[in-house]
């Protein structure tokens, strides 16, 4: 059966999720809205819902929960504990399959080999099932030890982030017939959520649509390749051979520094003897070791400071990554390429920054050079492109650059119509602001011809 680009692959709700406790009381623990008129539920006090109908449909699983919750308050457990419990409540209910595929807890991967081979996991099972069994109680009665093992393999491999048209993360569920989507880093599809429901689409069009032939990114896209190996084979344990893993011109061009002829503005990599290979725009090749030695060392500190970044980001301490970022980019321009990864990681950071601080023409400096590096390495029809998009279109407008804004607003609203579909929220905001563009436009026009 072939997919179309924007199709629909697979429409599935949770069969079990939490909300990340960074929004309880300001979402509702079932659909993940928000709202600041929630009800607490008085068993427990420590979940909240929109009104009945969602404490309702959340009652089977919450009922249990609600008495382990309420037998350790105030204190509440890990939120992957959490999930873990009412994975196994979830299960116990039985209930009738109702997902596209027909796929129970049976049919999930759990590794359970590579876990116990892995001390990083092993350990952090030990304590997991220490937690779990004093929060269980007597309540919920939980499956033995090698049972348990193999439910928190299942959970740690299967479960989705779940996260908002604006990309902020939300919560973490299981998704049966999804847990099916294997792993590519130029994924043919993309899993988005409207509330909990996770929906699947095809963002190019996929000739056999099978589910073995359709393929999501279990990571960020924006790492080299080193780093998603790493990060797939640690997370998910296996070696990722897909078509990008295998293309060396990609490998290199995201690790890419500028041609050192001040007359081009070609791309040079380091070949496997770790010197500068030929310039792919000048043919140039003849740069000495000095140069090489130079741009390293600025692309180590890149690495380097983008660790400490990320930091200051979870602390908001914007003004504080502006300044480290503002640092980078003078030290590296005319150095590390436009594609180069760790300078749009810079970047990126620094149109955050500069946002949250609104320094919004500093924003419009930062933002738009993201976007074919993005493009390049998300692929056209992705969630981050459109999101860039839109935000560096707002800033345009917020500028009065009414044409740079429309345009750009214009190809975020034309990828979220592929990615998420016309209904999702997301797109209908990105409408709004590409129908105040075209108005003030039209007024700008009228004002110009009387
Ligand atoms: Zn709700
Ligand atoms: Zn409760
Ligand atoms: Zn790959
Ligand atoms: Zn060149």
């Amino acid at each position: 059966m072939k997919l179309d680009e924007g199709e629909n692959v697979l429409q599935e709700d949770p069969f079990c999720h939490v909300l990340l406790q960074q929004h309880r009381g300001s979402r509702c623990d079932m659909c993940f809205d928000s709202s600041d008129d929630l009800k607490k539920c008085t068993g427990c006090g420590g979940v909240y819902y929109c009104n009945r109908l969602c404490q309702k449909r959340d009652w089977m699983v919450h009922k249990l929960e609600c008495k382990c919750l309420k037998a350790i308050a105030p204190k509440i457990p890990m939120d992957s504990v959490r999930l873990l419990l009412r994975l196994v409540i979830s299960q116990n209910l039985n209930l009738p399959m109702n997902n596209q595929w027909s796929r129970t807890v049976e049919d999930l991967m759990a590794h359970t080999d590579e876990i116990k081979a892995d001390p990083d996991r092993s350990e952090q099972f030990a304590k997991f099932a220490y937690t779990l069994s004093e929060y269980a109680g007597k309540t919920v009665t939980l499956p033995d030890l090698h049972g348990l093992l193999k439910l928190f393999g299942k959970m740690v491999i299967n479960s989705y982030t779940i996260y908002d048209g604006e990309l902020r993360d939300l919560g973490i569920g299981i998704y049966l017939s999804a847990s099916k989507l294997d792993h590519s880093c130029r994924p043919n599809a993309v899993a988005t959520f409207h509330g909990v429901t996770l929906v699947v689409r095809a963002v190019s069009d996929i000739p056999d649509g099978t589910s073995d032939k359709v393929f999501i990114s279990y990571i960020d896209q924006l790492s080299p390749l080193e780093e998603r190996q790493e990060a797939l084979r640690k997370q998910y344990y296996f070696q990722c051979t897909c078509e990008k893993c295998n293309d060396e011109e990609f490998k290199e061009t995201m690790l890419s520094f500028c041609c050192p002829n001040s007359q081009c503005c070609g791309a040079v990599c380091l070949n496997k003897k770790r010197v500068f290979g030929r310039c792919r725009l000048c043919g140039n090749s003849d740069f000495p070791a000095s140069l090489r030695d130079g741009a390293m060392a600025v692309l180590d500190e890149c690495k380097t400071r983008l660790g400490q970044i990320q930091e200051k980001k979870k602390d908001k301490k914007w003004k504080a990554v502006l300044d480290s970022c503002k640092d980078l980019l003078q030290k590296s321009a005319s150095i590390l390429h436009a594609n180069n990864i760790y300078l749009v990681r810079v970047l990126d950071a620094a149109f955050c920054a500069a946002i949250e601080v609104e320094k919004f023409e500093l924003a419009a400096k930062y933002g738009p050079r993201t976007l074919d590096p993005y493009r390049l390495y998300y692929g056209d029809n992705s969630p981050n492109v459109a999101l860039q998009l839109f935000m560096v279109g707002k800033i345009q407008l917020y500028l009065q650059d009414m044409k740079t804004a429309l345009k750009l607003l214009e190809m975020s609203r034309k990828i979220l119509a592929v990615t998420h579909g016309i209904e999702h929220k997301i797109y209908k905001d990105v409408t709004l602001f590409v129908e105040q563009c075209r108005e003030e436009l039209r007024v700008q026009l009228e004002k110009s011809v009387s």
